[in-house]
Order: structure tokens, then sequence, then C-alpha cells
């Protein structure tokens, strides 16, 4: 080679070795790329290949990643090769070619070849290895986004302002260990990552979603696209093969919209507030899509202070039961009464309506409808005792106990405890969403109907009624809830108003018997008795009372009913 080649060589290796020894500062690519390709041409290569693999199994196999440095189309054979171990273990190789119509390389001509292959896979590997380390830091082995790169996300976004017109969410897809069992593992994996890419296509160049594990997801999305994420999630068909399979997918989630001018001083700024939505969606009672707000925690507050408190409170006799009586709006004497709880609590008496639904959460409500069932149980002993007339008592029952295969056992122990004959008891119960709660309350109204114990359906028209429920299962007495009962100045063509009559019709039709709840006034009671509905409870004939006015009733020829 002669001198000016030389020269030219040099000056070109000085460049390259300068342009790739940059570490803190972004490399010029273009140019490491135009010098190399430069120098290749000099020393008559026509290829350049660079080859990285993760571990040594890797290469092993031949998998590696394979980079095309330089390329002049020309057909060559590999002239020479290094390879070396990065600091981070994996193995990057060079391997260049050469035209076999070349005269082989001269040892001065090998050696350059040598020293500039090391000093381009040393570049070509450490800026590789830094995406690699990325992906590592930010993607989980499925390939998801992890919480790191979220938390980077929010960290990125953290001044004022820079977050206005997004919204953050916390979501679990539901039933997913059913899918799984379903269709198996690797097609799981396949719906799950093709829900994952609705999501991300939805929350679109501005947003992000993480794999917090399992089937637990966090993501941001614009305001204006809230509407149709919370569609998506509420349910999605999702296609999962070529064939066009597909399954629905459904998920469970908190909400956090962030306000204009949100400053973010720690991540939980945002995590803490879209997993504590998560965790109220994901009790069911406040619906799937659960929003924070300050209300909501307040609420959440209460809700485990009356949690903490209740074992005492049962312990030490705050639970009261009242009666409210049923009456026959043919004679308006009382032909029933309903337990209902109360909790007194320093001077105070609380409704229902603040501690059923927290108790309902947890077991603890199953307590509470044991004391009530025993309390009645022992009341209606007492009124047997002292000879006084005696009806039959309701008792409601949570859902809650569909679960509890010895239910039957423990509440015929609690009758039998206190030598009631089985006719003055009747269970309440409510109506059922999932086929599963389905096939358990037909277990335990036909076990109850064996015991000669009354069962009613409560609520009957509220929630999710469904005709099959009174078709299927052998009830002894439809509770109408008060959503059917016309109001005082309704038209008898209303759709309400047909609707009671039709309802009341088909359940005396088919031999049940048939109470109308929430009868506050006499011209409902007037719609009753036009349509031979013989019982009623409600305001119009007393609230939910203390025991002892109870007793009252009962010692009472009759009410008025002729208003
Ligand atoms: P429910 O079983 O449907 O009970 C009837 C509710 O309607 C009672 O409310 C009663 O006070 C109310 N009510 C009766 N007549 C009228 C009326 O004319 N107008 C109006 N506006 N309301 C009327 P309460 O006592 O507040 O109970 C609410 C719900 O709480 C009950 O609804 C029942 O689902 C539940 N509950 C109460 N005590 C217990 C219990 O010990 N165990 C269980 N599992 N649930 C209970
Ligand atoms: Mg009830
Ligand atoms: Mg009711």
């Amino acid at each position: 080679m002669n001198d000016d080649k030389t020269l030219r060589f040099y000056e070109l290796f000085e460049k390259l070795a300068s342009a790739t020894q940059i570490v803190n500062q972004k490399p010029d690519i273009p140019l490491v790329e135009s010098l190399l390709n430069e120098i290749s041409a000099m020393l008559r290569l026509s290829k350049g290949v660079t080859r990285i693999y993760r571990n040594p199994a890797q290469e092993e196999r031949d998998e590696g990643e394979t980079m095309i440095s330089y390329d002049t189309g020309i057909q060559g054979v590999p002239v020479h090769t290094v390879r070396f171990v990065t600091n981070l273990m994996s193995i990057a190789t060079m391997t260049v070619y050469m035209s076999p119509d070349e005269p082989p390389l001269s040892e001065t001509e090998l050696s350059r070849v040598d020293l500039t292959m090391r000093t381009a896979l040393t570049f070509i590997s450490r800026n590789r290895l830094q995406v690699i380390a990325e992906e590592l830091a930010f993607f989980d082995d499925m390939g998801y986004r992890n919480i790191r790169s979220f938390f980077n996300y929010i960290t990125w976004n953290a001044q004022p302002g820079k977050l206005d017109g997004m919204v953050s969410l916390n979501y679990n897809l539901r039933h997913f260990s059913l899918v799984n069992e379903e269709i198996g593992h690797d097609l799981g994996d396949k719906v799950m990552r093709a829900h994952y890419e609705g999501v991300t296509q939805i929350c679109g160049k501005r947003g992000i979603v993480s794999r917090l594990g399992g089937d637990s997801f966090v993501c941001f999305c614009e305001q204006r696209c809230l509407q149709e994420l919370l569609e998506y999630l509420n349910e999605s068909a999702v296609v999962y093969s070529e064939q066009g399979d597909s399954l629905t997918v459904s998920a469970r989630a908190g909400v956090f919209v962030v306000p204009d001018g949100f400053e973010v001083h720690d991540i939980n700024d945002i995590m803490g507030k879209i997993m504590q939505a998560y965790k109220i969606a994901r009790g069911g009672e406040k619906g799937h899509i659960v929003y924070y707000d300050d209300e909501l925690i307040a609420d959440r507050e209460r809700a485990k202070r009356i949690a903490q408190r209740f074992p005492d409170a049962l312990k030490n006799g705050e639970f009261k039961v009242f009666y409210q009586p049923k009456v026959n709006t043919v004679t308006g004497e009382i032909c029933g009464g309903e337990a209902l709880s109360r909790w007194f609590r320093k001077g105070r008496i609380i409704p229902p309506s603040d501690f059923i639904s927290v108790l309902e959460e947890s077991s603890d409500i199953c307590k509470l409808d044991f004391y009530v069932l025993e309390t009645v149980c022992a009341n209606i002993r007492k009124w047997l005792d002292e000879g006084r007339n005696v009806v039959r008592i309701s008792v409601n029952l949570s859902r809650r106990h569909m679960l509890n295969d010895r239910l039957l056992e423990r509440i015929i122990g609690i009758i039998e405890k206190y030598r009631v004959p089985h006719k003055y008891i009747e269970i309440e119960l409510t109506e059922t969403t999932t086929d599963v709660e389905f096939r358990d309350l037909q277990r335990v109204v036909c076990g109850l109907q064996a015991q000669n114990i009354y069962t009613s359906v409560d609520d009957f028209g509220m929630g999710y009624s469904s005709l099959n429920l009174i078709r299927v299962i052998p009830w002894n007495v439809l509770k109408v809830d008060r959503c059917f009962l016309p109001l005082d100045d309704e038209e008898s063509t209303s759709v309400r108003s047909i609707m009671f009559r039709h309802v009341v019709a088909m359940t005396k039709e088919m031999g049940l018997e048939c109470i109308v709840e929430g009868v506050e006034t006499p011209a409902q009671l007037n719609v009753l008795k036009e349509n031979s509905c013989e019982q009623a409870q409600g305001f119009l004939f007393d609230r939910p009372l203390p025991v002892e006015e109870f007793e009252k009733r009962l010692d009472m020829q009759r009410y008025p009913i002729d208003f």
C-alpha cells in the first residue's frame, strides 16, 4: 500500500475513532456510517455484518440480531471475524466479506481491517446494548410496558399543566383465569395482548399503557377519548386468532380525571388515586367503573370505621330488630311482619342504608342476619308463650349466605333452638345476577321449602329482574318493589300502571302470594285492592317499629282500610 493510502487510512481512522468515542452525547451515526463505508471500500471489502447475541445459548443457535454495517451487493466470502463478550455478558461479532476475485488482503491490510472492526464493533454494540437495556428496564418479559415506564411517564409530566386534559386509569381484566382455563394459556396470552393493543390504540400517542402484573394495567389517555376507552373496557370482543376467533373481555377500572394545573409531587399523587378508585370498583357495589374524588374517599373512610366497629357493636347489643307490619288489604288484619335492623349508636339510630352495603363487603352481614333471625325466633317464642296472636315474620338474608353450604342447617338450628314452628318464619332473598348465584339460590330455596319455611323474592322488579327467577325457583311469596307501584295521580294507562297490574296478576295466577312494598297513600292501597292484591306493607300503616310497639299491633284487632 502506498504512502498516500496509508495517510488516507489514518486520517479516516482518526475521524472514526473520535466519532465513536463520544460517550455522553448522542453519536453522529451517519458520520460513523460514511467513515466505515469509505474505509471498507478502501480495504476492498464487500460487506460487513454485525451480530449481537444476548447469551451464549443464543450464539450457539445462531439466533442473534443481525445488522449490516456495510454492503456493496457484491458476493463475497468471509475473510475476518472479531468477537467479544460485552460487560453486559452479551456477545458481539463482526465478520467482513470480500469478493473471491480480489487479491487476498496483505498483512498490513488485515491489521487495518482488524483495527477498524474492533473500533466499529465496540461502538455498535454499545449503542445497541443501550437500547436493549432500556427495553429490559421499561418492558416486562412478555413485552408489555412495565410499571417503571409508567412512573417515568409521570415524572416527565410532573410540572403543573403538563397533564391537562389527561385521565389516568387502573384496570383489571375480569375473570381472566377463566379465559385461560377455557382456551388455554397460550391463547389467553394472545387475548390479553390483543386487548392491550386495543387500549394502546385508544390511548394514542400522548398516552401510555403499562402492565402492573397479571391482568392488572395502568394507563393515561386524553379525556376526549375516555368515553371510547370506557366502552372498550366495559365490554369488547377481542379477536385472538387469524381465523377470527374472538372472546368478550371486560374490565373493572378506577379512574382519575386529572384537573387542570395539577402538579405531581409524588408518583402516589396519581397511583394512589387510581388504585383506591379501582379497589372500590373491584368490590362492585359502586359499579365496575369508579371515579376518584374526595367524597368517595370520605365514604371509604366511613365504611372502614363501620366495619371496624361492627364486631363490638354486635356483641354490645347495639343492633335492635324493628318490625314492620304486613297488612291484609281486605280485612285490615295484620298478617305478617318484616324484621329490619337498626343500629343504635350514641343515642342515634343508624339506618340500614348506611351499614348494610358495608357489611355486605365481607361476611359480617351473615353474622348480623343470624343475629336478627335469632332475635326474631326468641321474640316469637315469647309471644307464643304469652298466648299472643302470632304472625309469620320475614327475615332478610343477604346473597352472601349463598356461598355457605351449611346455611340450611344453621337456619334450622336457630329456629329449633327456640322451638318455633317453621310456618312462622319467612326468608326474604333478593334477585341474583349470575348463573352460579342462581343455582345456589335455587338450592337454598328448595331446601327451605322442604322444611316448610316460607321464601320470598324481595324487591322484585328492582335491579336485574328475570322472569326465569320465578319460573324456575319455587317461591312462596313475591314482594313487588315500590318502583312498580303507581303514584297517586298516575293514569291507569301509564307503563308503570300496566306493569303493576300484570305483575300482580301473573303472581296470583302462578299461585304465589303477592305483597306490595312501600304503600304510602290511600290511593295506592286502592290500586292494590282493585287488582286483588291481598297484602300490603308500607308507611300508610306503619313504619318499622320497636318490638314493644309491634306487640301492640299484634294485639290490635285491625287497621282501618276504608279511607
Ligand atoms: P327491604 O328488605 O326491601 O325492606 C323494606 C324497606 O323499605 C325498609 O327500609 C322499610 O323501612 C322501607 N319501607 C317500608 N315501607 C315504606 C314506605 O311506605 N315508603 C318508603 N319510602 N319506604 C318504606 P329499611 O329498614 O331502611 O331497610 C332497607 C333495606 O336494608 C331492606 O330493604 C333490606 O334490604 C336491608 N336490610 C335491613 N335490615 C336488614 C338485615 O337485618 N339483614 C339484611 N341482609 N338486610 C337488611
Ligand atoms: Mg326485605
Ligand atoms: Mg324490599
